[in-house]
């Protein structure tokens, strides 16, 4: 065939096909020798919802890069930003969908703008606890979905780790009925925020930096924020009389780790299952720095005797889960991607509570 008539008959489709063979030919060869495929070096960027270096959750970006460059024998090396230092916080989901950045690292119900499904993701309140939401994504077909609710955004997630079940928060106001959730000034961002408002409460948006001065003035009654380790650096202790638990609304926060789709699929396997790899690592490592961090500040926290720590009585709990089911049910009516993901969501807790009961919750009644 003459090169001009090879033009004619579509170009475009010969040339992809050869592309895909000769893309094809090389992946295999890296398949079967991902050690010496070539020394090419890749240079990422990796963007945070948190403050550079926060206490865990900020920690461990900074070792996933450095986990990363290691088992890649210095090929892969991850620059870590924090929230504001490359594109503001709650941008690096677009930084990372377009390319500005390759990865992020953050949690996933930051990005209900974008897709109201992320939410089921990270936790939903009176949702599952840590080793659940584990069990969900690891071996019970989560991951899968979270990937697809992320796709259409060219982003690909990976675990993250988890805060476990999050502290109720710091009141000045005792909550002893659910009337007295009426007119309560809380700082609960989220799915936690739009219960609270059912119940006749106001969920007020406060920047991080601004909660202590918030509360010690009054202009709100009450703030959660994450649990002992990191409610101690606030010093919400010094400010507020009670301190609730549990952390109904956050009842075992997952985070994530995510990085662009395509770029992610580019590099050679090897580097995909270093980085995959390395986000299990965290996912362990961040449950067991929270939870060692909060039994040693928890004493510190009771050690100062200045608050009173308290747990929501019954009948407040059995109101909010109430209220909660509402809210689920006006985020999946409007949204079929979030009812397909909360009816697997809640399939899965259906199946995994009644084992969950019989072991881990027994057991924890006779810890102390
Ligand atoms: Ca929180």
């Amino acid at each position: 065939m003459k090169r001009k008539d090879f033009l004619k008959k579509g170009t475009l489709a010969a040339l992809g096909s050869a592309t895909l063979v000769q893309a094809c030919q090389s992946d295999n060869k890296q398949n079967d020798a991902p050690n010496i495929i070539s020394n090419k070096k890749y240079k990422w960027k990796m963007v945070t919802t948190w403050p550079p270096n926060f206490p865990v959750v900020g920690e461990i970006a900074n070792y996933l890069a450095q986990w990363v460059e290691e088992m890649s024998g210095g090929r892969m090396k991850i620059e870590v930003y924090g929230g504001g230092e490359l594109v503001p916080a709650l941008e690096s989901f677009d930084a990372v969908s377009i390319g500005a950045a390759e990865m992020g690292c953050g949690a996933s119900y930051y990005w209900v703008g974008k897709t109201a499904a992320s939410q089921f993701f990270t936790c939903i309140p009176f949702g599952m606890n840590a080793q659940q939401i584990a069990a969900w994504l690891i071996s019970g077909g989560g991951m899968e979905l979270w990937k697809e609710v992320y796709a259409p955004f060219d982003l690909i997630p990976f675990a993250g780790g988890n805060t476990g079940v999050q502290m109720g928060g710091w009141f000045n106001k005792r909550i002893d009925t659910v009337n007295d959730l009426k007119g309560l000034k809380m700082r609960i961002p989220g799915m936690g925020g739009k219960v609270l408002t059912k119940a006749g409460g106001a969920a007020v948006l406060v920047a991080g930096g601004e909660i202590y001065t918030s509360l010690e003035r009054g202009v709100i009654d009450a703030t959660e924020w994450i649990g002992p380790y990191h409610d101690y650096k606030m010093g919400f202790y010094k400010i507020a009389k009670y301190y609730y638990t549990p952390g109904w609304h956050e009842t075992g926060s997952q985070l994530e780790f995510f990085a662009n789709k395509t770029l992610f699929e580019k590099l050679p396997k090897d580097l995909q299952v270093i980085i995959e790899t390395a986000t299990m690592r965290a996912q362990a490592w961040v449950l067991a720095e929270f939870d060692a961090k909060n039994g040693v500040y928890l004493k510190k926290i009771q050690d100062e005797k200045q608050v009173e720590i308290l747990t929501f009585p019954k009948q407040v709990l059995d109101a909010l889960r109430q209220y909660t089911q509402q809210t689920i049910d006006e985020v999946i009516n409007q949204s079929p991607e979030s009812k397909k993901v909360y009816e697997h969501f809640k399939k899965f807790k259906k199946s995994i509570d009644p084992w969950s009961s019989l072991t881990e919750k027994v057991y924890y009644n006779e810890l102390i």
